[in-house]
């Protein structure tokens, strides 16, 4: 059910929510940061940008919020002291800006949509008023999710952005230093824009006890997938050209 963006916007500031947050790979990162928006993942593929596979995408076509945006109240690796599952890249939104941009209704889920099924009513899957989200809606429970559907998949980043951190998995590649190679890319994909934005940088500071560096380092080949920028579609095909003949 779709609630007035600013009556959601109210209530989570009421809670001290002071940014909306969306993790994500440093590939699909870059593609973000370059075009100065967060494209929902069928935008991303309706374009034909370069995106990285989550497990999510299925269910998400089949349940019909594959051309949404997604963010979250909390920042999920600080809060779950692990790393998160979309990717070590984190945008940090400020909400009193997206305010300011006066935004469509929001939806807000009650479960992650990974385990909705035919069987799952509305009811179960969204907030339906605000009242219920003033009795059942706990800032920090990662389930629950703040969910753009009637921006057309883009949310433009320029004027709410504040911040984007990147994990260090202090690995290397076979060339570079890990965090330096990512971070080289996301200031590479800024630069890149006609008009660069102008957030900051951050090197994320992990809690006491943060199992973060124990993950990637267990999994390399995954950490790799999400930290060295690469491209997901094949290359164009450019075809030979003939030089004119005079
Ligand atoms: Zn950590």
């Amino acid at each position: 059910m779709q609630l007035s963006s600013d009556q959601v916007f109210g209530f989570l500031l009421e809670k001290r929510v002071t940014h909306l947050h969306h993790a994500n790979t440093v590939t699909t990162s870059c593609a973000f940061i370059q075009r100065k928006a967060l494209f929902a993942r069928g935008c991303m593929e309706y374009f034909d940008f370069n995106q990285t596979a989550q497990k999510s995408d299925e269910t998400d076509r089949q349940q019909g919020v594959y051309f949404d945006v997604f963010l979250d109240t909390v920042d999920i690796h600080t809060r779950a002291k692990a790393r998160n599952a979309y990717g070590p890249v984190l945008f940090e939104l400020s909400a009193k800006k997206l305010i300011e941009m006066n935004l469509p209704p929001l939806w807000i889920t009650k479960s992650n949509p990974m385990n909705w099924t035919e069987k799952t009513t509305q009811q179960e899957k969204w907030f339906q008023n605000v009242d219920e989200l003033r009795k059942d809606f706990v800032v920090g429970r990662f389930n629950q999710m703040i969910v753009l559907r009637h921006i057309g998949g883009i949310l433009p980043l320029e004027s709410c952005l504040d911040r984007v951190v990147l994990d260090d998995p202090q690995m290397k590649t076979a060339s570079h230093d890990t965090f330096t190679l990512s971070l080289g890319a996301l200031v590479a994909a800024r630069a890149s824009a006609n008009t660069p934005m102008s957030f900051k940088f951050r090197k994320r500071a992990c809690s006491e006890g943060c199992n973060c560096l124990g993950e990637y380092q267990a999994k390399p080949k995954m950490t790799e997938e999400f930290f060295v920028p690469h491209r997901t579609k094949p290359a164009p095909i450019v075809s030979a050209v003939t030089a004119p003949r005079n």
